[in-house]
């Protein structure tokens, strides 16, 4: 066993030493690096314990055997924390792009924590980045199941990571690894298309254009530009960019928890992201509260309820002291939306009015809307609407996109909206399933689940995604 210290007085050293000793109560080699290098080595015989040698640089210092009393071993091995004694040296957490490496003490300045955002005093030991002069997060935040992979990279040599997503052919064209045929940059009127990564309108923004007219695959300039791999808070492994297509497989965001069709999704080997979720940065600024949020992963058995939704999630992003938290789903509704079947005005979210009075109506679904919790409205207007008729419980939707393999999305823009399955009132949200082109029809994947769940379900209240 190697315990590396990179900062001791010769008191502490004889401290470290001894706790690692009484922990694993065997003979022992330790190297611990300060200006020179001190190894020495002990041994238990019988109940007792001896320094049996000690080099300094390679230098054979000491050649007795010093015996050590097991009560003052006890005693002294609790004043030294024995979790600190095993931190590792370097590694990568998922806050930061670059390696950090631990540092003894982290050194006179106002540090700030880069996980929990809370102060770091300086006198302690803390991680910190050699390329970023600031940035330093507390000893116990990065060595978080959730934030550090586990392993230690002291001596493993950094690998510098290709993370191009597109190999650039000349000034104009690029091969995408999303694409099988070239793309081109274009900035001409194409607002109506989807980019094939974001799966919103392309707009008045820069994309590539496949160069194959039958394709008709756009990527936004931005779009196309996301690293391959990346670093999250949402995983202690790094991310993959990948194209989420295989039509059977449950395409689902691990943090929103919503469903998605195809599009860009960021995916660790066991989890998958949308971009909206994973392009979240902490601390997080939204606008329906003052201070910034920090994510939070709740133990196992605790829940935190959504300001908004008032749903009970394990992973949040929120304000503690405050008490205020949003999931996911919550947090990454878009601020304004076009919606030209409605308004012709751009839809703004507004995060409610704990005083509000009166009663307001979705001119959606024509259903009461509730001016204390979230919803779209037009300013110019003064109308209303609720969220989920408005965006839908599915993401990456495009008419044509599938959902579970044989639910196909239908845009919901026919003069008589259809009637859903499982609640019967007319299909509100943007998008409605159609099951392999016959007449059943889902306002929602809530609608859907529902009706798998209990094959004649019924519900009353319409529709009961958007209360
Ligand atoms: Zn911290
Ligand atoms: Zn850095
Ligand atoms: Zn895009
Ligand atoms: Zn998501
Ligand atoms: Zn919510
Ligand atoms: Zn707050
Ligand atoms: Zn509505
Ligand atoms: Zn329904």
């Amino acid at each position: 066993m190697r315990v590396v210290f990179p900062y001791l007085t010769h008191q502490r050293l004889i401290i470290l030493l001894i706790s690692v000793t009484l922990l694993s109560l065997s003979p022992m080699e330790l190297q611990i690096t300060r200006k020179t290098e001190v190894v020495i080595y002990v041994e238990k015989k019988l109940e007792t314990y001896f320094i049996i040698a000690i080099f300094v640089s390679s230098t054979w210092i000491w050649n007795a055997r010093l015996k050590i009393p097991y009560q003052s071993l006890f005693q002294i091995s609790r004043m030294f924390h024995q979790k600190c004694a095993r931190l590792p040296r370097v590694i990568h957490v998922n806050h930061h792009d670059h390696r950090v490496s631990y540092k003894y003490p982290l050194g006179p300045g106002e540090w700030r924590c880069g996980v929990c955002w809370e102060e770091i005093d300086w006198s302690y030991g803390a991680y910190s980045c050699s390329l970023c002069p600031n940035y330093a997060i507390h000893s116990l935040c990065a060595t978080r199941k959730d934030v550090w992979d586990g392993k230690e990279l002291d001596g493993v040599p950094e690998e510098v990571e290709d993370i191009e997503p597109f190999k650039r052919n000349d000034d104009n064209t690029i091969t995408h690894f999303a694409h099988e045929h070239n793309l081109s940059l274009h900035n001409d009127d194409e607002e109506s298309s989807l980019c094939g990564a974001c799966v919103h309108p392309i707009g008045s923004y820069t994309f590539y254009k496949c160069s194959k007219s039958y394709c008709g695959f756009f990527l936004h300039e931005r779009c196309a530009n996301l690293a391959t791999k990346k670093r999250h808070f949402l995983s202690p492994q790094p991310l993959d960019l990948s194209l989420q297509w295989i039509p059977y497989v449950l395409g689902r965001c691990r943090a929103c928890r919503q469903m998605f069709s195809e599009g860009f999704i960021y995916n660790s080997y066991r989890d998958k992201f949308d971009l909206l979720c994973s392009s979240i940065t902490v601390p997080f600024i939204h606008g329906s509260h003052d201070h910034h949020l920090l994510y939070y992963k709740l133990r196992y058995g605790q829940v935190k309820t959504c300001q908004n939704c008032g749903i009970d999630e394990t992973e949040v992003l929120g304000c503690s002291k405050c008490n205020y938290y949003l999931d996911f789903c919550c947090a990454t509704l878009p601020k304004t939306v076009m919606l030209p079947r409605y308004d012709d005005h751009p839809l703004t979210l507004c995060y409610g009015d704990e005083n509000a009075s009166g009663k307001y109506w979705c001119d959606i679904c024509e259903r009461e809307t509730n001016p204390k919790t979230w919803f779209y409205t037009c300013k110019d207007c003064g109308v209303t609407f609720h969220i989920l008729c408005v965006v839908g419980d599915i993401r990456y939707a495009k008419p044509g996109g599938k959902i579970n393999g044989d639910y196909e999305l239908l845009a919901n823009n026919s003069s008589s909206r259809p009637l859903c399955s499982t609640c019967h009132c007319r299909c509100p949200g943007p998008f409605i399933l159609n099951k392999e082109r016959n007449n059943i029809f889902f306002c929602s994947y809530y609608c859907l689940g529902l009706s798998r769940e209990h094959a004649y379900s019924s519900v009353d209240v319409c529709p009961p995604w958007a209360i």
